[in-house]
C-alpha cells in the first residue's frame, strides 16, 4: 500500500503533469496564433506528452489501489512576447518539474516502497530528457534571432516532429 504522504504527492503530480498538458497546449496556440506553425507542432507534441505522463502516473495509482482525484487545473499565461521566450520558460518549468519527481522519489525512499522507486526511476530520466530537449530549443531559437528566415527554416523543420508514445506505460487500456 502507498504512504498517505506519497499517495497525496503522486496525486498532486497528476494534476502538475496536466497543468503542464494545459501551458504548452497554450504555448502551442499563442505560436500558431502567431504564424508559427511548427513551433504550434512543437508544444503541441508536448501537450500530448504531458497527458502520457499523467496517464502514467494514474496507472501507477490505481495499480497500487489508489485511488486518484482529479483537482481544478490553475489557470496558465496564455501569451509569450517571443518564440524563445517560451523555450525559456519551458526549461525553467521543466526544472521545476523535475523537483517534484526528486521530491516524490525522496517520499517513496523515506518509505522503502521499492515499486514506487522503480516507476519514478522512468520519470527521473524521462526529466533529464525533457530538460535536454528545451536546452536545444533555447539553443536553436537563439541561432537564429534577429534573422527572420533562419526562424521561417526553423519554424518549417519543428512542423516535423511528431507525436510517440513515450512509454507503453501510458496505454489507458
Ligand atoms: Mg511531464
Amino acid at each position: 500500500m502507498l504512504s498517505q504522504k506519497l499517495h497525496d504527492a503522486l496525486n498532486a503530480q497528476v494534476n502538475a503533469e496536466l497543468w503542464s498538458a494545459y501551458l504548452y497546449l497554450s504555448m502551442a496556440l499563442d505560436a500558431e496564433s502567431k504564424g508559427y506553425k511548427g513551433i504550434a507542432n512543437w508544444f503541441h507534441v508536448q501537450f500530448q506528452e504531458e497527458q502520457a505522463h499523467a496517464r502514467i502516473f494514474m496507472n501507477y495509482m490505481l495499480s497500487r489501489d489508489a485511488k486518484v482525484e482529479l483537482l481544478p487545473i490553475e489557470a496558465v499565461p496564455t501569451t509569450w512576447e517571443t518564440p524563445l521566450a517560451m523555450f525559456e520558460k519551458t526549461l525553467e518549468h521543466e526544472k521545476k518539474v523535475t523537483a517534484l519527481i526528486n521530491n516524490l522519489a525522496s517520499i517513496a525512499n523515506e518509505d522503502r516502497d521499492f515499486a514506487s522507486i522503480n516507476r519514478l526511476n522512468w520519470f527521473i530520466d524521462e526529466q533529464v530528457e525533457e530538460e535536454e530537449n528545451a536546452r536545444d530549443m533555447i539553443q536553436a531559437v537563439a541561432a537564429v534571432i534577429d534573422n527572420k528566415y533562419g526562424l521561417y527554416m526553423l519554424d518549417k523543420e519543428l512542423a516535423a516532429r511528431t507525436y510517440n508514445v513515450p512509454s507503453p506505460l501510458a496505454s489507458a487500456e
